[in-house]
């Protein structure tokens, strides 16, 4: 307590009866972030002593969400923080509502990476997190007359408490410019390099605390200025304005993250955005490298680089320039080093996200690193052609640069000593399909770590009363640090007392999120109806639109039919939209007429809700997620890459209504047909009727309910707006293929799934018991055993 008045009277010169909530929010941090230095402090000097091996974990996005409550857990002091901020006349929940998200991410990528952050130090393992610090995060968005806008998300005015600049780190990346060669006398060869642009990165770190553990990490978010001070008095007019957009053009790298999800960006903002933040984190860790070992020798023994997705590929020529040009080690030396330290996961097989550049651009922008990668492709070519004696279609389908372009995933797969998928079915797809000749090649290198969760975030945090009855059902807290203790709760699986508690529970945290909802909005959710949950980034291949469209079928029937079956409903939806994604934003837009036409529908009264959450975010998904029941992952099999609020929902009871996609084919796998709504076509079946030609339109003719729906989107709702766009790409296309995702080929199974959760829910004990087996095998989605993977089969280091 005395801390936080000392923070408060140090950093606003206030004391505590004149202290903001934001003020005293950011006291609160201040003393948490203190706490969480001293124990980084001791875990750095530790590893430098023990000469430890270090991850470096490269993202261009982590999701952190809010800290403070977080970090209180890990710290083993949200009692004491609470009770602290009490007594200085506060309210601890509204405290901890004042943070504002950190959303330096779009979705499960980014979300992801802050799991294993809390995950590997929780393990005891040496892992550093660097990004980018977006002043703006992923954008806040309002619904305006059903349509989504966007607004910048300012995170940093309070966020910035958790961040410590490091201004000695600061570390100088350089664009543009010509590159020549230069021989010295001595007959040894270099590179001059002139005319650059130099941008300073400015080290931001957040220090990241582990559970039950004096580990402490650190993830570093680099700032980007201009190394021009801009001081009025030295220039004359025309330097002045050349200096202030000199630094104009500098900052605006770090100025805001790309939204757009699983879609890659062609835009050179974003390759400065990549190069940026990968150049920076590289020198750093050769600077610290070489100061403690004196030689970049035994780089690789030392660290290993993991890069989440093809993003920060460029660490691959960054790191072979800096031991060529400034170590002078051959190429052979410089690439035995690079290959050995450097490991690529593949998020996505959606060849829209799959990262291709313009020859042009990297040439242009990073000239040097041009000629690395170009080196590299051919050396690879060589390599290719001999193992598959000059075929063309291999070499072509491997190629690094191909048609002016550089292709990343290639040269991931080239260059890195390891390539994994992110769940079963996805490494699958790697292997047989996108990278099928290279795994034929090389075997070894690839691997399958499927994704986990942060459990003690998203289930423990975030569910106080479930975390309380599992330690009160299982005897202790010991699935905290070893999620598969959660199996013992099954052993209650046909205890009614327990399952009648778990109800309980579902109950309250139903309430909780529709107070909520209520003070946020204003809409009133019925608690006694099912909540059924899609939320996630808006994206086609999600089918969000599915969904839509089984809801336009329950409208309709009953209106022709006041006494359809249909067990009571609350259809809860959240997603962003890319701002230039325009399929989507309508998808959003249909999402909003159709829950304004069926909410004020009498006959929808007390059995169909619908409601579209605005700025679908972490902290919203803290509360929501507790209180669902029904989670909808139905995307077209074979496309999500694993999804992770899957696991979120599993964790926190809510059962699953599910295609065969992702890591859903792990949970199905592990709760069984009978814990489980399972429906739609196969990965396999949708590849083979996409071969036969795949005609949606005889859906659409032979299904008169099928056909009423698509039709209902033409003539539109209550507001007059048509959807016969979205109509007409489901039975047409309109420069693509008609129905590209199978909506109409999944219809009907999605519709008999739906069906068989309303009765199941009209049975609680079986529904409860169905739930609390979901729980109880949650354990393996755990980011701590996903964790264990990459430490014991990729990474090579040893963790508790
Ligand atoms: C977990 C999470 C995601 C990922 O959701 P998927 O359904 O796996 O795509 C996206 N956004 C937020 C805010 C999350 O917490």
């Amino acid at each position: 307590m005395d801390l936080i008045i000392g923070k408060l009277r140090r950093n606003f010169g206030r004391d505590v009866d004149e202290a903001t909530s934001q003020q005293m929010f950011q006291a609160c941090a201040l003393v948490v972030r203190d706490i969480i230095s001293e124990r980084q402090l001791k875990s750095a000097d530790k590893e430098r002593d023990e000469h430890a091996r270090q991850v470096h974990y490269l993202s261009m996005e982590f999701l952190m969400g809010r800290s403070l409550r977080k970090n209180a857990y890990n710290l083993g002091m949200v009692k004491p923080l609470t009770q602290a901020i009490e007594a200085l006349g506060f309210s601890a929940a509204d405290l901890f509502e004042e943070e504002p998200d950190a959303g330096l991410g779009n979705g499960g990528l980014g979300r992801l990476a802050a799991c294993y952050l809390d995950a590997a130090t929780t393990l005891d393992i040496p892992l550093t997190g660097y990004t980018i610090c977006y002043e703006l995060g992923i954008f806040k968005q309002k619904i305006v007359d059903g349509q989504q806008i966007e607004l910048p998300d300012n995170w940093l005015d309070r966020g910035g408490a958790w961040l410590i600049t490091k201004m000695d780190e600061t570390e100088e990346v350089r664009f543009g410019g010509t590159v020549k060669d230069v021989w010295y006398p001595d007959g040894s060869h270099g590179i001059d390099h002139s005319g650059y642009t130099t941008v300073l990165a400015v080290p931001r770190d957040m220090q990241i605390a582990g559970y039950k553990t004096n580990q402490a990490n650190v993830l570093r978010l680099w700032d980007a200025k201009s190394p021009t001070p801009v001081d009025m008095s030295l220039y004359s007019a025309g330097e002045y304005l050349k200096a202030v957009e000199q630094q104009a053009n500098a900052e605006v790298i770090s100025k805001v993250l790309y939204p757009e999800d699983n879609h890659r960006e062609g835009k050179s903002l974003r390759l400065k955005q990549q190069y940026f933040f990968v150049s920076a984190t590289v020198q750093s860790i050769c600077r610290k490298h070489k100061a403690e070992y004196g030689t970049l020798r035994n780089f690789h023994e030392k660290h290993v680089l993991q890069i989440n997705d093809t993003h920060p590929t460029l660490v691959i020529p960054e790191l072979m320039r800096i031991l060529l040009d400034q170590e002078g080690y051959s190429w052979e030396d410089a690439w035995y080093i690079v290959s050995r330290s450097v490991a690529y996961t593949n998020h996505t097989v959606l060849s829209e996200a799959l990262e291709r550049w313009p020859q042009d651009l990297v040439e242009s922008l990073l000239p040097r690193i041009w000629q690395i990668i170009v080196e590299i492709s051919n050396r690879y070519q060589s390599e290719l052609s001999a193992y598959w004696n000059g075929d063309q279609s291999k070499l072509e389908k491997l190629a690094i640069i191909w048609g002016h372009e550089v292709r990343m995933a290639n040269l991931c797969v080239c260059a890195c000593s390891a390539v994994n998928g992110v769940s079963a079915l996805h490494t699958e797809i790697l292997k047989t399909d996108v990278f099928k000749d290279a795994y034929q090649r090389q075997p070894d290198k690839f691997h399958n770590v499927t994704n986990g969760v942060d459990h003690r975030r998203w289930l423990s945090e975030v569910n106080p009363e479930l975390d309380a009855l599992i330690i009160d059902c299982c005897g202790s807290d010991k699935y905290l640090l070893q999620p598969d203790a959660l199996t013992e709760l099954e052993k209650f699986a046909d205890d009614a007392a327990v399952l009648e508690k778990l109800a309980d529970i579902k109950k309250h945290n139903k309430a909780r999120f529709a107070a909520w909802v209520q003070r946020e909005s204003g809409v009133l959710l019925n608690t006694d109806a099912m909540f059924d949950v899609q939320v996630k980034r808006l994206h086609e291949y999600k089918r969000q639109l599915l969904n839509a469209l089984h809801i336009i079928y329950l409208w309709q029937q009953l209106h022709a039919n006041p006494n359809f079956e249909l067990t009571p409903r609350v259809y809860l939806f959240g997603a962003k939209a890319a701002p230039g994604y325009a399929v989507a934003k309508e998808i959003i837009h249909l999402l909003n007429s159709l829950a304004d036409t069926v909410n004020k529908d009498p006959v929808c009264k007390d059995k169909l809700q619908m409601v579209f959450l605005e700025n679908y975010r972490v902290s919203m998904a803290e509360t929501l997620i507790p209180a669902s029941e029904l989670s909808e992952q139905i995307s077209t099999a074979g496309k999500e890459a694993s999804g992770t609020s899957n696991m979120k929902f599993m964790m926190n009871g809510a059962l699953t209504i599910g295609t065969l996609d992702g890591a859903n084919v792990e949970m199905h796998q592990r709760v069984g047909d009978e814990n489980f709504f399972l429906f739609g076509l196969k990965t396999e079946e949708v590849n083979e009727m996409r071969r036969r030609g795949y005609k949606s339109y005889e859906y659409y003719m032979q299904n008169p309910a099928l056909k009423a729906v698509i039709d209902q989107l033409t003539v539109g709702f209550d507001d007059g707006v048509s959807y016969a766009g979205l109509a007409k790409r489901l039975l047409f296309g309109n420069g693509c293929p008609p129905d590209e995702y199978f909506l109409l080929a999944d219809f009907e199974s999605y519709r008999s799934a739906q069906l068989s959760a309303g009765r199941t829910y009209l049975d609680p004990k079986t529904w409860n018991r169905m739930s609390l087996i979901n729980i109880a095998r949650s354990g393996i989605f755990a980011a701590d055993r996903s964790i264990r993977d990459y430490a014991d089969e990729i990474w090579h280091v040893p963790h508790r």
